[in-house]
């Protein structure tokens, strides 16, 4: 099915400037910095990208900044936390235009993406008056042992642009009320929405009273983010995006000693056994590998079915797949919206050449859709393919919507499986034996750092700490404990004894 005609890219111009004039930004065009739009494939605006010099206007003014605010009490920040969190309810509506016109969001899941903001804005003002440390027992008499919690410093926050504000809130909201400040190099290619973001932020600031500096926009392609990588000034590197782009980032950071926080690529499995609720797995799996046209990290990517259900289930995958409703993301009714790009429809259709030249067959669909309305757009229907086994193309992360499935006979072989990949994000299992759940949550089971029963791999909620092993990159962020990463622990030994008792029975003196 395809849904209702495009919209032109000169309507998507005008409400993209509609929703950013409601938001009180003035898009300066005539830079060479382009924002283009996956509905149409075409060019929208011409904004400026930051120089080497803007960089180290930012790096300063964040470093001055963080001297400010490492001090003001924790509550206090998280006033700011509040009030972005209220002007992000006030915007609702236009922030999330603005995610569909440039990442191509249908309106429900650009909506929703606002929506996560707005909660981890909640979580962060809860946190601020909880960054707890422990008081630890000593072994000397008179003496306390404490873990106290300080601010980092400046977070460079680098982000994709298949989630382009809300993982930028996730490390910002906590970061803020963790004392730290910000400098964000948005994805080149959602622009606008990064400019709506700090807009809102600055003006959170100024009425609360906080420095403006705590936060800093710096659009730009990846030399800028490499730029920021490098500067020793910057205490933590919180990186989204590709494992390519982590393989670079990662060893960077290191080498100059500095934290980072990587977040990479996934290929997120689910194992559907005999005992499963078929209804509600086709729901789960539909939504977790055809939503958001496959561009999540945490999409369903292979399906990991037991031989005994697995005809039954592909029937009934592939009729779901032929009735989901491709096309315009403004259109209510449309559930697959656009490929950012026409160079990720060459990938995906590289990606399915190389799997049917591996023995894959294709169950449902595959094809382009709307190149005639919009040639320079990316609009295709999400594919369901059958592999024998997990070839290396199966094994790589392809982000489109393919879906690969494979059959088991063993639960000890689907794990193996399932976890015989480079990546580790999300994972589920569809099952209604309790065991079976249980040994898929141990040790012993899953190896993500998502593991989900009875629901997909994708739609993760901020109050669980988000993030994944092995070439995801290890990092957490959102909820949970995450905040951690944006501190750093003291240990205080106070002594509040007449004598020096060493510690481990040293006498000395
Ligand atoms: P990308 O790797 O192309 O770019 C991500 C960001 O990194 C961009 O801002 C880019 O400019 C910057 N960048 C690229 N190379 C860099 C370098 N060497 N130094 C510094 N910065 C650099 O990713 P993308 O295409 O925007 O996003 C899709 C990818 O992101 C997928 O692999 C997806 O799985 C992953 N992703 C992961 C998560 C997660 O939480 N694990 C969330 C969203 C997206």
């Amino acid at each position: 099915m395809t849904s209702t005609a495009l919209p032109t890219t000169d309507d998507l111009r005008a409400r993209a400037r509609a929703a950013l004039g409601n938001i009180g930004v003035d898009v300066a065009e005539g830079g060479g910095f382009p924002a283009r739009t996956p509905l149409t494939g075409e060019h929208l605006f011409g904004l400026t990208a930051a120089t080497e010099a803007d960089t180290e206007d930012a790096v300063a003014a964040s470093c001055a900044a963080f001297l400010i605010w490492r001090t003001t009490p924790a509550p206090r920040r998280g006033e700011l936390v509040r009030r972005l969190g209220e002007l992000l309810r006030e915007h609702k509506g236009d922030l999330a235009d603005l995610v569909t016109i440039e990442a191509g969001k249908i309106r429900s899941e650009a909506l929703g993406e606002i929506q996560e903001m707005i909660d981890i804005c909640d979580f962060a003002v809860g946190l601020s008056r909880q960054l707890y440390g422990r008081t630890i027992a000593s072994e000397r008499p008179g003496h306390r042992l404490a873990e106290t919690w300080h601010p980092l410093g400046v977070v460079a926050v680098i982000s994709a642009f298949n989630f382009p504000a809300a993982v930028w809130s996730w490390n910002t909201a906590v970061a803020l009320v963790c004392g730290d400040t910000v400098i964000w190099k948005p994805s080149e290619r959602t622009p606008l929405i990064s400019l709506a973001c700090d807009h809102l932020l600055a003006r959170a600031a100024e009425e609360v009273g906080a420095p403006r500096d705590v936060h800093r926009l710096l659009l730009g392609d990846r030399a800028v983010g490499e730029r920021l990588v490098d500067d020793r000034r910057i205490a933590l590197v919180s990186a989204t995006g590709s494992t390519r782009m982590g393989r670079e980032v990662g060893p960077r950071v290191a080498a100059r000693f500095g934290r980072s926080l990587l977040e990479l690529g996934g290929n997120n499995a689910a194992i559907v056994t005999p005992s499963a609720d078929l209804d509600l797995a086709v729901q789960g799996i539909v939504f977790a590998a055809a939503g958001t046209a496959g561009q999540r990290c945490t999409t369903l990517r292979r399906l990991i079915v037991h031989r005994d259900i697995a005809d039954t289930l592909i029937e009934r995958l592939t009729a779901a797949y032929e009735r989901l409703p491709i096309g315009n993301p403004f259109d209510d009714t449309t559930l697959v919206g656009p490929l950012i790009s026409t160079t990720a429809l060459d990938t995906m259709h590289s990606a399915l050449a190389r799997v049917r030249a591996q023995g894959g067959k294709i169950l449902a669909g595959g094809n382009r859709r709307l190149a005639e309305a919009a040639p320079a757009a990316a609009y295709t229907e999400p594919v369901l393919v059958h592999v024998g086994e997990q070839t290396d193309v199966v094994r790589e992360e392809t982000f489109a919507p393919i879906l690969y499935v494979l059959a088991y006979d063993t639960l000890d072989e689907a794990i193996a499986l399932h976890n015989d990949v480079p990546q580790g994000l999300s994972s589920s299992i569809f099952t209604r034996d309790q065991r079976e759940a249980e040994v898929f949550l141990s040790a012993a089971g899953s190896d993500c750092g998502i593991a989900n029963v009875n629901i997909g791999t994708s739609g993760a909620e901020i109050g669980g700490a988000f993030g994944g092993e092995k070439d995801t990159g290890g990092g957490r962020e959102s909820g949970s404990d995450a905040w951690k990463s944006y501190m750093r622990s003291a240990t205080n030994t106070i002594n509040y004894s007449t004598g020096l008792p060493l510690a481990q029975g040293v006498s000395f003196l």
